[in-house]
């Protein structure tokens, strides 16, 4: 494990391309005056447009339409109702996205705004319409300046945090690497703040249910996030193979911090490729359900097989078929996603059940497979 003091990036920064970097409100507004940080925010413009002169792909996902938006329209502090987020969103975006337009063009960059709301990730078709526009817009040389579009998203379909949209775009795009810009500069082993021993982790190669346990929560009044929503985050970027990075945004230049090998947490993908199906169901689906499998199920699962309805134990959620589940040990460990072949009435029926036996149970032919191998991404790790 590297030192805090290291002072070069691990080789995966170098060799990372297209770059996505999520940017917390609490870095960009400041909180007693409501206003853009404008120092701050030159000197993140400065670092992207260092990635983009050195040939690589900068995409900003930027919050602080909110933050900005609520104190325009003198909004009270504290939590807001659904009606006036998506109202000071409304108002906040326009100064979010013309100062990004203001910092980029100054350095000969082109800003492009790009609002997406959850279906345009869940459902394929919208999903590979928003990925050609934004590859579209890289090859031109514009910067994709994303958030979610808070003002038509409601409670049940909206993303509602940009650690977990950032994690979307960043498998959509399939983008190398994700940098997830925070207050505090990575994950530890407990709240810092309240344990002195507490020791911040350099790299996870996987997401156990220990570094689960960690994510105590590192949220602040302006940000959405706490820890909890970056390791979700983790899960979606390493499930498409992006690698991801906890870092503090509380500094200036923090990009180009981490190419002099800032202290932060890294989150590493396998390496093996990730078919573009794969990619999006690991990485763009809400899941539904939760599928509970026995251990010679797990063994089937990870020797490439598919998930039959025989090594089920247990099921949760409305899920209908086609949808999105969690696949899960008996113990709770995550083993992967998949859409199901069977909504959950009928796949309650045909739980713990032989394939041939399916037919006669349900009255009709139906798939054997639960969840066939094609529609399944493992967690690997
Ligand atoms: N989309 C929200 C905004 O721009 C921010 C959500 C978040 O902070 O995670 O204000």
């Amino acid at each position: 494990m590297a030192a805090d003091t290291a002072n070069a990036a691990r080789p995966e920064w170098q060799r990372s391309r297209r770059i996505v970097i999520k940017i917390g409100s609490a870095l960009l507004v400041d909180r007693a005056s409501g206003r853009l940080k404008a120092t701050w925010l030159n000197s993140i413009a400065d670092d992207i447009a260092g990635l983009a002169a050195a040939g690589r792909e900068g995409i900003l996902v930027s919050s602080g339409a909110i933050a900005l938006g609520r104190h325009v329209m003198g909004l009270p502090r504290g939590p807001l109702e659904l009606e006036q987020s998506q109202a000071a969103a409304a108002v906040g975006q326009i100064s979010l996205a013309s100062a990004w337009q203001d910092v980029f063009r100054a350095r000969g960059l082109t800003a492009a705004q790009v609002l997406l709301t959850l279906g345009d990730t869940e459902e394929r078709r919208r999903y590979l319409n928003a990925r050609r526009t934004m590859d579209t817009l890289i090859a031109h040389g514009a910067i994709p300046v994303v958030n979610e579009n808070d003002t038509v998203a409601t409670a049940e379909i909206r993303y509602g945090d940009n650690d977990r949209l950032s994690a979307r775009v960043a498998s959509m795009m399939s983008a190398d690497c994700l940098v997830l810009l925070s207050d505090i500069d990575g994950l530890y082993t407990a709240p810092p703040a309240q344990d002195p021993s507490a020791r911040r982790l350099d790299v996870v190669a996987a997401i156990t249910p220990e570094i689960e346990a960690m994510a105590g929560d590192a949220g602040s009044e302006l940000s959405k996030g706490g820890m909890v929503t970056k390791i979700a985050a983790a899960r979606i970027a390493i499930g498409s193979g992006c690698h991801m990075i906890i870092t503090s945004g509380k500094v200036l230049h923090p990009v180009q911090a981490i190419a002099a090998g800032a202290p932060c947490t890294w989150f590493l993908a396998p390496s093996d490729p990730v078919t573009a199906r794969k990619r999006w169901i690991a990485g763009n689906l809400e899941p539904k359900g939760v599928v509970e499998i026995d251990a010679g199920a797990e063994k089937a699962l990870m020797s490439g097989k598919s998930l039959l309805p025989a090594g089920v134990r247990r099921l949760e959620g409305g899920f209908e078929r086609g949808d999105a589940v969690l696949i899960r040990s008996l113990d709770g460990r995550e083993i992967g996603r998949g859409l199901v072949a069977y909504g959950r009435g009928d796949a309650e029926l045909i739980l713990g059940k032989k394939s041939s036996e399916i037919a006669g149970i349900l009255g009709h032919d139906g798939r054997s497979e639960l969840i066939h191998r094609d529609d399944m991404a493992l967690a690997r790790g």
